[in-house]
């Protein structure tokens, strides 16, 4: 009987399911089409070639196997790949591109040398004031964007998350009390805290949540007691259900604020309130921070929010790209997320720039025009290394002219060089696969990939062929 494509990729998909992450099977499987099965050729359209490489350096295997399992050894996998998805040009073409006969890699290098840690500022201005001892209808402040729905899971936040939701769910009245959420700026601890606050409202209406950065809540304190009325700011925070305060680091060293958030707490913490705190460090690196204070930290949870993986990093873009009704080219959000990955402010700025430029400029958003940002936005910290500029190091290392990385040649040593090349390229710099492999010896994708497994074993196994990779390295980075 004859194979109809669909129902062998719906196969092939249930399999994969069972074999990675949810991330990763939504990120890089869900978009694949299915085209055509043809002589046992299974041709997939993938949306761009970054998207190809990826799953050809990764998921070959599982590929492989999955389509012998369907079609038989004979089975094979071809991909097709829309090359231009930009918004003037709607009818996309394809190339056909057979896969490897290479095994996945280990990874080598999916960081990118680029210091993306720049310096933060946000000046929101005090909205709070502080109220009388009548009943008052409190503020909660809390911003209707940072939802936990806006929040997108993946394995750097599974336990912050988790937590958080567990506390909305049961404020007071779990063992995550308080609930310390922190990690590195930019990482969605903000947007967490507001998460949940805005999460027992939802929960439970009546309940008086606040959200307050320790800056709000150290002026207020300031303004209390040059007004002379610190006991109505004290009541005024005793009788809050829900009371989160942002970036605690803020209070080192201001003794007096600590000490009445001390009174605060314990005062919450005795009635069963939920506490919520959010801090750059974990309690123990925490300084200039009240002993008592600290150890009060201790009694509940403390949660990390780690930088999320890629896949995570693109699903944020798609879920903001979704939720501002935009549409952007699948490989300019690759792009990006590959691009910047230590921040998710960073990524998100970088985003919201490429939108401003192109529709100031009325330019449409392709992957040029990204680049071209990328390039000014993320602080010219890192020089821009080049295959070329890789490629005279190598050369110059060994003592070899500079044509024979380009040459035919399989010379041991050359071939050597074009290896260590390839490697350094694909660590080093942007360039794909298939950019690195036409520049180095106008070589395929695959050979550039099989160079890199060849340099990582021999890392591992040869003394000395480390300390060359790991002279290079020095001399290209430098
Ligand atoms: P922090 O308080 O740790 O410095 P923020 O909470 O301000 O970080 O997050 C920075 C930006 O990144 C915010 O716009 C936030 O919405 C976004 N963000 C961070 N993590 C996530 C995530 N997991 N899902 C969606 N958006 C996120
Ligand atoms: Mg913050």
């Amino acid at each position: 009987m004859k194979k109809n494509c669909k129902a062998v990729w719906d196969n092939c998909l249930k399999i994969i399911k069972d074999n990675i992450s949810p991330q990763s099977f939504k990120t890089w499987f869900e978009p694949i089409k299915p085209v055509r099965l043809l002589d046992n050729v299974l041709t997939i359209q993938v949306p761009s070639q970054f998207f190809y490489e990826w799953l050809e350096e990764h998921y070959i295997s599982l590929l492989k196997k999955t389509i012998k399992k369907e079609l038989g050894t004979e089975g094979r996998l071809e991909y097709s790949i829309i090359m231009d998805n930009s918004f003037n040009n709607p009818t996309p073409y394809t190339i056909k591109f057979p896969t490897s006969n290479k095994k996945a890699t280990a990874n080598p290098a999916m960081t990118m040398p680029i210091d993306l840690n720049r310096g933060l500022s946000k000046d929101i201005p005090n909205p709070f004031i502080i109220p009388g001892l009548k009943k008052i209808k409190v503020n909660s402040q809390l911003n209707e964007n940072y939802s936990f729905d806006n929040f997108v899971e993946g394995d750097c936040n599974r336990l912050a998350r988790s937590a958080g939701y567990a506390v909305a769910n049961n404020p007071g009245k779990t063992a995550f009390n308080p609930l310390l959420i922190y990690s590195n700026v930019g990482l969605g601890k903000t947007h967490l805290a507001h998460a949940i606050g805005l999460e027992v409202k939802n929960n439970f209406p009546e309940k008086t949540v606040l959200y307050v950065t320790s800056e709000q809540f150290t002026n207020q304190y300031i303004d209390a007691v040059r007004n002379n009325n610190q006991n109505d700011f004290i009541h005024f925070y005793q009788m809050i259900d829900v009371l989160i305060i942002d970036d605690i680091q803020f209070l080192a060293s201001k003794e007096k604020t600590q000490e009445v958030y001390f009174h605060i707490f314990n005062h919450l913490h005795q009635n069963s309130r939920q506490l919520i705190i959010t801090s750059d460090k974990p309690p123990v690196e925490m300084e200039g921070m009240n002993a008592r204070l600290l150890s009060r930290f201790k009694w509940g949870l403390a949660a990390d929010l780690q930088v999320p993986d890629l896949e995570t990093r693109i699903a944020i873009l798609e879920k903001k790209l979704y939720k501002d009704g935009v549409e952007m080219p699948r490989e300019v959000v690759e792009y990006l997320s590959y691009s910047i990955t230590t921040n998710v402010r960073e990524l998100e700025g970088a985003l919201i720039s490429i939108l401003a430029q192109s529709s100031l400029n009325k330019k449409s958003i392709t992957l040029d025009l990204a680049k071209k940002m990328i390039d000014k936005f993320v602080k010219n910290t890192s020089r821009e290394i080049s295959i070329d500029y890789i490629q005279k190091i190598v050369c110059d290392y060994f003592g070899l002219p500079l044509e024979a990385i380009n040459s035919k040649t399989r010379k041991r040593e050359i071939v050597q060089a074009r290896q260590l090349a390839m490697y350094f390229a694909k660590k080093l710099t942007k360039a794909s696969l298939a950019t690195i492999g036409l520049h180095c010896g106008n070589k395929d994708h695959a050979t550039v990939l099989h160079a890199c497994r060849t340099v990582n074993n021999l890392i591992e196994t040869d003394k000395q062929f480390r300390v060359y990779v790991d002279e290079l390295d020095k001399k290209i980075t430098l």
